[in-house]
C-alpha cells in the first residue's frame, strides 16, 4: 500500500526562513513629498535630500554631526540621564519609555553635545534627536544645552545648536518648562562675552524649543520646508477662528515674515555656517 505514502524525500528548503525575502526589498523608499520612488543609496549620497523635489528628509543626531563637523568629535555629558522626578505614567510609565529609547538609540536623552571642528574652526555643537521621545526637552536636554553654552564660554568658541524637537517634555512637567529659562539665561551670558551662537532649525522645531533657544541665535537659519512654530496650526485655527494661510509655519513663510535670517539648502549648510562664523568671529 505504497501509493499514499510519500516515498520521495520532500524538496529541501534551500534558504532559511528569515532569508526568504526578495533581495531588493528595503533598497527603495518613497519620497513623502513628491511620491517619487528613490533608491536609498541615491538618497544617502544626496545628504537625504530627495533628488527629484529637494524635500529634506529628517536626519538623526549623529548624521547631523557628520554633516556639520570635520570627521571626529568629542562627545560631552553623554552620561546624563533623566531621573523621572514626577514618576510620571501616561499610557505607560515614563521610566520604561526612557529605558526603551536609551536601549534602541544608544543615547541617554534627546540631544548630543559635541566638541569638534567645523571647516577647521573649533565649535561646540548640539544636535537633537527626534526619535528620542519626539526630541522633547526635559531636564537632561536643558542641562546639556546649558552646559554646552558654558563650555563654549570656557573655551571661547562659537556655539551651534541644531534643533529638531516637538517641544518641552510633558512627562517632566514644570521641570521641562524651567529649562526654557535656564538655557536662555546661559545664552544671554554667551552673548555678553560676545561669542556667536548659530541656531539651525530643522523639521520640526516647535513648542518650548522654538520658544527658547531655537529662536535666540545671533543667526537663526532653517532648512527648506521645515515646520517651525510654537503651537500647532490646528490649535491656532481653533483659537483665532480663522483659516491659516498656505505654507504657514514653514521655513520660507517665516523667512518672508522676518522670523528667520536665512533658509539654507542642506548641501550648503556647513559652508554657510563656516562663512557666517568667519564674518562674526573673524
Ligand atoms: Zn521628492
Amino acid at each position: 500500500m505504497a501509493w499514499f505514502k510519500r516515498e520521495k524525500k520532500p524538496i529541501e528548503q534551500q534558504t532559511p526562513p528569515d532569508e526568504r525575502r526578495v533581495k531588493t526589498e528595503g533598497l527603495w523608499t518613497k519620497c513623502v513629498s513628491c511620491r517619487a520612488i528613490v533608491w536609498k543609496k541615491d538618497l544617502e549620497s544626496n545628504l537625504h535630500v530627495c533628488p527629484k523635489c529637494q524635500h529634506h528628509f529628517r536626519l538623526n543626531a549623529r548624521q547631523r554631526l557628520e554633516l556639520l563637523l570635520d570627521g571626529r568629535w568629542v562627545e560631552h555629558d553623554a552620561g546624563l540621564s533623566s531621573i523621572d522626578p514626577l514618576h510620571f505614567v501616561d499610557t505607560r510609565p515614563y521610566a520604561d519609555r526612557l529605558k526603551e529609547n536609551q536601549k534602541k538609540l544608544g543615547m541617554k536623552d534627546a540631544v548630543l553635545t559635541a566638541e569638534g571642528l567645523l571647516n577647521g574652526r573649533p565649535v561646540i555643537c548640539c544636535s537633537m534627536e527626534f526619535r528620542f521621545i519626539g526630541g522633547s526637552m526635559g531636564a537632561v536636554v536643558g542641562e546639556k544645552v546649558t552646559r554646552a553654552a558654558e563650555r563654549a564660554m570656557e573655551s571661547k568658541v562659537p556655539l551651534v545648536i541644531v534643533s529638531c524637537s516637538g517641544g518641552a517634555r510633558m512627562m517632566e512637567g514644570t521641570i521641562s518648562l524651567m529649562q526654557l529659562v535656564k538655557v536662555s539665561a546661559a545664552l544671554a551670558r554667551l552673548d555678553e562675552v560676545r561669542l556667536p551662537y548659530i541656531s539651525v532649525l530643522t523639521d520640526p522645531t516647535t513648542g518650548g524649543v522654538t520658544a527658547s533657544y531655537a529662536m535666540l541665535g545671533d543667526l537663526n537659519i532653517a532648512e527648506p520646508g521645515a515646520l517651525i512654530g510654537f503651537a500647532g496650526p490646528r490649535v491656532i485655527e481653533q483659537t483665532i477662528r480663522q483659516k491659516l494661510p498656505e505654507g504657514f509655519q514653514r521655513s520660507e513663510f517665516l523667512l518672508d515674515h522676518g522670523f528667520l535670517d536665512a533658509v539654507v539648502h542642506r548641501k550648503d549648510l556647513k559652508a554657510y555656517i563656516a562663512n557666517a562664523l568667519d564674518f562674526l568671529v573673524g
